[in-house]
């Protein structure tokens, strides 16, 4: 009996595909809205998900070590957390990443909004990418604005500190307490409010201001592809509930 329900299972899901690479086909303006889950498949852990992060045993609760005051209150430990856990190295694009950025080539995608740090879309391929939680490739003077890459963070003994003016370095990262880059968000609702199909992947929907710019798609597509929980925005035509890089390469650009 299970044998028949998994080969149902799998129907389903292929016949999802199919409805998906249809809407992919007919569209001309897809815009891709991405949280955690498009980089766990990268082996990124997720922060909020069970097994994430943020349950794991820490000094203090990860959430304190990444706000702005801990940050200047606390730099050393800041860092000791941020280097570990925020900072992979040798993380690669996955499959969703890279047909993200195939679609962009031939013109079909036109923007990744992203909740990731990572920048593995640009990675990837891809161009335009706004990235709301900022990144970790980049990194600049708090006093003078010298630009440095993440392997001068990882190189770092304890503190990153400006060779020019000894200032501490801090990563263009949002941290809690901080607000999000007003250009970056104006961005992001244009490319959504232009968009006639917006899928969104990987995030739970749940975080601000996720939620709230998806209000902004008036398109005719809306789809979700998301393996875990989500909130269920009004108007989706098609929900897959499988992983984002397993679904996005059975697409043909
Ligand atoms: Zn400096």
């Amino acid at each position: 009996m299970s044998i028949n329900v998994n080969e149902n299972c799998e129907d389903i899901v292929s016949e999802q595909i199919q409805q998906l690479q249809k809407i992919i086909d007919e569209s001309k303006n897809i815009v891709f809205f991405g949280g955690a889950g498009v980089s766990t498949e990268s082996g990124i852990p997720d922060f909020r998900s069970v097994d994430g992060l943020y349950h794991q045993k820490w000094k203090y609760p990860p959430e304190m070590i990444i706000s702005h005051s801990f940050f200047v209150k606390n730099p050393k430990e800041f860092y000791r957390f941020y280097k570990e856990k925020l900072l992979p190295s040798g993380i690669l694009p996955n499959k969703a990443h890279k047909k993200l950025a195939q679609l962009e080539k031939v013109g079909k995608l036109k923007a990744v909004v992203t909740q990731n740090i990572d920048g593995l879309h640009q990675d990837a391929g891809s161009e335009v990418v706004y990235e709301l939680h900022g990144s970790i490739l980049r990194n600049y003077c708090t006093n003078c604005k010298t630009f440095y890459d993440a392997d001068f963070i990882r190189n770092a003994k304890e503190i990153p500190v400006c060779t020019k003016c000894g200032a501490i370095v801090k990563p263009d990262v949002v941290l809690y307490e901080e607000g999000l880059d007003d250009h970056i968000i104006t961005k992001s609702i244009e490319a959504i409010a232009k968009a006639d199909c917006l899928i969104i992947g990987g995030t739970s929907l749940t975080v601000q201001p996720a939620a709230s710019l998806v209000q902004y798609f008036s398109g005719r597509h809306l789809v979700i592809i998301n393996k875990g929980d989500f909130y269920l925005p009004r108007g989706v035509e098609l929900v897959i509930r499988e992983k984002i890089g397993e679904v996005l390469d059975k697409i043909k650009c």
